[in-house]
């Protein structure tokens, strides 16, 4: 099969990483037999350096007209004093809703090789945990109405969050449909003792919990949850909330793993065109150092290969290959504490993993 895939390589480590999927996926292409053909478009900082604006149409255009899209990072201190309005990281969210990009999509999952990277004591992290996280992406705090006005104790910022009932059901059944897809348990994360808006997410997950009798929901508030992640991480499954709290939760539920350079995401929406990029960023105090660790955007390339094209067993394959090449004990820098020996460069870990895609 031909499959045609925009590169967004962006800033910072964005393009060493995105080449080195870049070169995975050709190593499954021609081992599967498939073709994909890659379109690089300009996306963050370095398309402001060359066009004076984060997301150029032509981006946007050029995503539209492919298969699936894969990112990099965006952003560096060198347009950190940008106003926020044209800042590199406003292309993301641009980018999204350009693409109506609604689900993300971020597994967290403990790396039995990586175990001593994690942050939580031997007998929490020995139960190990996989957890999906289902994040509501294009609604919520993030895209409601702000800005500035004169308040009971004078000037003051306002954000609001509104959900429609629209928007909680296709996030809820993108959700039910990842948990009937796994062990079948969803919790259901929001804060309804206090915000309308969760007490309307809360009653439209429960009225979608008919259609799915064999998932198993809980609701959980956000703060019990923010702690649950840490205390007994093993106990989730699929969990699924708002665009803030996924916000939060996730780089929470990264952390527990210990390796911020391993973890993938992918952005779905009603068609099967994904944005698949690592959930770290830009990493710019590594960038052109050979340091970045290329599993994260690796990880993405296969969620696409599951998501975007359907190829379980070729995205399986890639999984297998990261999977044996931390066996063998192979690390990049971020993945060893300053005794354990010389890491390996990011041309050197992708390598490690090509060669074992069997
Ligand atoms: P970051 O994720 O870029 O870096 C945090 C730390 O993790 C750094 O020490 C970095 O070296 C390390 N790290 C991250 N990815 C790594 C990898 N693959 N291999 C090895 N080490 C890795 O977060 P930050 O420092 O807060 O942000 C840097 C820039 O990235 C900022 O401009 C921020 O706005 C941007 N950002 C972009 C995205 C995105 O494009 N999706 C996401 C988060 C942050």
């Amino acid at each position: 099969m031909e499959y045609s895939i925009a590169l967004l390589r962006g800033d910072g480590i964005g393009p060493e990483i995105v080449d080195s999927a870049v070169l995975v996926l050709e190593k499954i292409a021609a081992k599967y037999g498939h073709k994909f053909t890659f379109t690089p478009y300009l996306i963050g900082g370095c398309a402001i350096d060359e066009t004076g604006v984060p997301l150029p149409e032509e981006t946007v255009k050029g995503c539209l007209e492919s298969d699936s899209v894969l990112l990099g990072a965006v952003g560096g201190p060198k347009w950190d004093g940008l106003p926020g309005s044209s800042r590199p990281e406003k292309a993301l969210l641009g980018i999204r809703e350009a693409l109506g990009l609604y689900t993300n999509l971020r597994p967290a999952r403990l790396y039995p090789a990586l175990k001593s990277a994690s942050p939580l004591k031997d007998d929490i992290i020995g139960r190990g945990f996989d957890i999906m996280i289902v994040r509501e992406l294009t609604g919520g705090i993030y895209f409601g109405e702000r800005g500035f006005r004169e308040g009971r104790y004078g000037r003051e910022a306002f954000d609001t969050e509104a959900y429609s009932l629209t928007e909680i059901e296709r996030i809820g059944r993108a959700a039910f449909e990842t948990a009937m897809k796994r062990r079948k348990r969803l919790y259901s994360v929001d804060k309804a003792n206090v915000l309308e808006t969760s007490r309307l997410w809360r009653s439209t997950m429960h009225g979608l919990a008919e259609e799915y009798p064999e998932v198993t929901l809980t609701d959980m508030f956000v703060d019990n949850a923010a702690m649950q992640l840490i205390r007994d991480p093993s106990q989730f499954d699929v969990i699924v909330t708002s665009n803030m709290f996924g916000d939060i939760l996730s780089d929470e539920a990264s952390q527990v793993t210990g390796s911020i350079g391993m973890l993938p995401s992918a952005s779905l929406g009603s068609t099967k065109r994904g944005m698949y990029e690592p959930i770290h960023g830009s990493a710019p105090d590594i960038a052109g150092t050979g340091k970045a660790d290329p599993i994260a955007a690796i990880l993405s390339a296969a969620m696409m290969l599951r998501y975007s094209f359907s190829l379980e067993t070729e995205a399986q394959a890639i999984e297998a290959a990261v999977d044996r090449v931390l066996e063998a004990g192979f690390r990049t820098a971020d993945l060893m504490g300053a005794d354990d020996g010389v890491p390996l460069t990011c041309t050197e870990m992708t390598n490690k993993i090509i060669e074992v895609i069997l």
